[in-house]
């Protein structure tokens, strides 16, 4: 017996507040990469796997640590990096600077910018999605002649659920 593929279905709903399955999630990877004739290899696809399981920032060690656990192999930081830089070139990944750690885009089916909401005491991240700071950013960077590479916006503090756990 096989098991049926998972259909990726790319997301509609720009307010979705990303609830995903994961599985559809790195299918849905798999099938932009073969739109974008880029290769989603084992390794790749595996760290993807992990980030969508693991549920919070993770850091290149806890992916090394997990997929050795996994296969019981030895994967070398260099290759984890390389398949990290992978996925964050196709959007499938971003990195939370304040915390070196990655966290899978929820929708890398639209293009955007990665915007986090950072709890501080859990470590829970909610991506925010607004082109309108986009937007801001790009034509402040104009006003200024600036070129930008790269924008990252972090915002940390304490989650509802923890305020929640605190006052209780
Ligand atoms: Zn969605
Ligand atoms: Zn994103
Ligand atoms: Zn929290």
């Amino acid at each position: 017996m096989t098991l049926p593929s998972i259909q990726p279905r790319p997301c509609t709903d720009s307010d979705c507040r990303a609830q995903h399955a994961p599985a559809e999630r790195v299918a849905l990877a798999k099938s932009l990469c073969g739109a974008r004739g880029a290769q989603l290899t084992t390794l790749r696809r595996q760290v993807l796997e992990l980030l969508w399981e693991s549920g919070r920032p993770t850091g290149a060690y806890e992916l090394i640590e997990a997929l050795g656990l996994r296969d019981s192999r030895r994967v070398a930081p260099p290759t984890v990096y390389r398949a990290l830089e992978f996925l964050m070139s196709q959007g499938f990944v971003s990195k939370i600077e304040s915390r070196n750690a990655y966290v899978p885009c929820a929708h890398p089916e639209r293009r955007h910018d990665c915007c986090f909401f950072i709890c501080k005491d859990c470590g829970a991240t909610a991506e925010l999605e607004d082109p309108r700071i986009e937007q801001f950013l790009h034509e402040q960077a104009a006003d200024l002649g600036y070129r930008v590479t790269r924008r990252v916006v972090e915002v940390v503090g304490t989650c509802a659920s923890c305020i929640a756990a605190g006052a209780a």
